[in-house]
């Protein structure tokens, strides 16, 4: 299946006819479960078709891992944060609902081109920040050779797996002969002459998908940097919501209405003709088919009766997630000035990558900066109480920067795995996954019907949830 940059929507609806059969009062058409951007999309798409549709969403808010941090200037997004140049679905949705989007691109410390800027972002390793003009005769400078002068970690290591994807389109990730690609992140690397410190060094310390490069499969990194080419080939831009990007889905859930906070669901019953949810709060709805949104480590927890099929359950229990745990902090003064370095950081401490926002009504005002700690670093965050981990990340920072003391207040505190409603990101595959659990996790069972990004074709990311939400919006419908 190809994917149109726009209008996949209102192509696949113009064959849906408009019903005006309406369900008993006491059952819904379909019951969504989670208010993410997935489930909205699915709900809002059944109801627009005159269905009755009832959505259910355990935590007080609505948009899941969209999740902006109004508190602090510029809403920081501690959750879905770059709505790039082919999110064709989440630029209509958002032009639709008349939410405004900023285009942020210019203001980004960690684009892909960030090496090419060399006051961009510092690189301290060993407890002490590294001037560019040392790096290529460092100490601890292990890079493959001919890449001496170039920083570690993700863009050095996208460009090399750029370099040799075998992948022509993004969506061949999903295609069964790919399934031959499907080996380790760092089998790729080994097979190109990298040492185990190289490899360490550029995947492991700042680990952007798995825990190691063992355990990642190297055909989603194909995919993944196939997307991220074509979203910069349709139009370089990174948009973010006026008011943070928790307004989009604010304004689906307004569109809606039916939409139930504070309804956390623990189990699902089916019959022959009917679908029973039953919440932690003792409520129970009822509706002729349910689409599931939950991310994968939340349907862990959910009693299935009957049970899932095995491959199903098998895939909802392996598929691991990405951990970030994330400390926000807002400078008091541009102490930068001071000793010449930029803010930003990419670190070999628990305080991982440190990015400076600028995202406030002056372009050139670092508003705050977000430390970003995976995988095992987030593991370490979240092993201290919020308070704790938050003056730890600013301790990191201070000892490597000494111009700092006393100028970093802690804004913000978020780790994803921590949360009962998330469990973590967004998925990743382990190498050989792919053609085995995501067709499992996407398919049906009876009267249930899934969605999120986890099943999605294109990202992991808020255009795949989008995407998913119409995919089983079309299924549901043509089955009621
Ligand atoms: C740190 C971070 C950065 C990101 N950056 C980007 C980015 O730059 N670009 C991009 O495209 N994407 C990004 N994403 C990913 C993007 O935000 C997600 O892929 C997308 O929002 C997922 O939507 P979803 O509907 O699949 O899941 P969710 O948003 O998680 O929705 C699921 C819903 O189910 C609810 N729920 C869970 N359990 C229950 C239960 N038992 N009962 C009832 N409700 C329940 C949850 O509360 C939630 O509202 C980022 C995500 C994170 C966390």
């Amino acid at each position: 299946m190809r994917f149109s940059r726009r209008g996949l929507i209102a192509a696949g609806l113009a064959s849906t006819t408009v019903r005006t059969v309406r369900a008993a009062p006491d059952m819904a058409d379909v019951i969504v479960i989670g208010a993410g951007l997935s489930g909205l999309n699915a709900a809002l798409l059944i109801k627009d078709q005159g269905f009755k549709v009832t959505v259910l969403e355990g935590r007080n808010r609505v948009g899941g891992r969209m999740n902006t941090l109004r508190s602090v200037e510029g809403n920081p997004e501690m959750g879905g944060d770059s709505i790039l140049g082919g999110y064709g679905r989440m630029q209509d949705m958002a032009q639709r609902l008349k939410v405004q989007l900023i285009d942020f691109e210019g203001r980004r410390d960690l684009s892909p081109d960030a090496q090419k800027d060399p006051t961009t972002v510092e690189l301290a390793l060993g407890g002490r920040v590294i001037r560019r003009t040392d790096w290529p005769t460092h100490p601890l400078n292990v890079m493959p050779d001919g890449a001496k002068d170039r920083f570690p970690g993700r863009a050095y290591f996208q460009s090399v797996i750029d370099k040799f994807n075998p992948l022509k389109s993004f969506e061949d990730w999903v295609d069964p002969a790919s399934a031959k690609f499907d080996g380790s992140a760092y089998e790729f690397f080994k097979s190109h002459g990298w040492s185990d410190a190289a490899i360490d060094l550029n995947y492991n310390t700042n680990i952007q998908y798995g825990t190691s490069a063992h355990d990642i499969s190297i055909l989603m990194w194909y995919f993944t940097q196939a997307w991220f080419k074509l979203q910069s080939d349709i139009q370089r831009v990174a948009y973010k919501a006026v008011g943070g990007n928790e307004s989009i889905p604010e304004a689906m859930a307004r569109s809606i209405g039916d939409v139930h906070l504070g309804k956390s669901v623990a189990g699902i019953r089916q019959s022959a003709n009917a679908v029973e949810v039953q919440c932690e709060d003792g409520s129970i709805f009822k509706a002729k088919r349910l689409i599931c949104s939950l991310p994968v480590p939340t349907m862990r927890w959910l009693k299935f009766d009957p049970l899932l099929p095995p491959m199903k359950a098998k895939a909802i229990r392996t598929v691991p997630v990405m951990k970030i745990t994330k400390v926000v902090m807002v400078p008091k003064k541009p102490f930068w000035r001071e000793d010449g370095f930029s803010p930003a950081m990419w670190t070999d401490t628990d305080a991982g990558e440190i990015r400076a926002l600028r995202e406030g009504n002056d372009p050139n005002k670092v508003t705050c900066l977000m430390a970003w700690a995976r995988g095992f670093l987030a593991d370490r965050l979240d092993m201290m109480s919020e308070k704790d981990a938050m003056a730890h990340v600013i301790a990191i920072y201070e000892k490597l920067r000494p111009a700092a003391k006393g100028q970093l207040v802690p804004g913000g505190f978020k780790s994803w795995q921590s949360d009962r409603f998330s469990g973590g990101d967004w998925v990743v595959w382990k190498p050989g996954q792919i053609s085995e659990c995501l067709p499992a996790l996407k398919e049906p069972a009876d009267r249930l019907h899934f969605c999120g990004e986890h099943t999605a074709v294109s990202n992991r990311g808020m255009e795949g949830a989008m995407e998913s939400g119409e995919r089983v919006a079309l299924e549901v419908m043509a089955l009621l």
